[in-house]
């Protein structure tokens, strides 16, 4: 057995405070959370810089979503938070599914939240964004 904590994807990054991470274009400061070989907005080609994108933002998008595969319990409410440190991420939204319509435009601060843990161990961890009162 080990005492292992991976996230599910690599823009998360686990510690004392966790938060997302991405890649920002060189040239025109687009954010792209996963590497790109080039930016789709301006064309660039220097996305090396990776940079803390923080864990709180704005909800611009959200949704209940009835249908998932087995094993995911539905509904739940999907969503997109704007970053407050650049770029977008598609996330599962908790505090909306009374009014996942007005939940646009509020506040959200990312947490995370254990998965599962496999037979070695190995605990894998995910996040998912909390919708603040107004
Ligand atoms: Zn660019």
């Amino acid at each position: 057995m080990t005492d292992q904590v991976i996230p599910v994807v690599n823009y998360l990054v686990l510690g004392e405070r966790p938060h997302l991470a991405g890649f920002r274009c060189a040239d025109c400061g687009a954010v792209y959370l996963l590497r790109r070989s080039a930016c789709s907005r301006c064309g660039g080609a220097e996305l090396g810089e990776r940079v803390d994108l923080g864990d709180v933002g704005v909800v611009t998008a959200a949704t209940v979503v009835h249908r998932a595969p087995e094993g995911v319990q539905t509904p739940f409410v999907s969503g997109v938070v704007a970053l407050d440190g650049g770029g977008h991420v598609r996330t599962n939204l908790t505090g909306a599914a009374q009014d996942p319509v007005a939940a646009v435009g509020r506040r959200a601060t990312m947490r995370t939240r254990s998965i599962g843990t496999d037979s070695r161990g190995v605990k894998a961890v995910s996040y998912e964004f909390e919708v603040q009162k107004e």
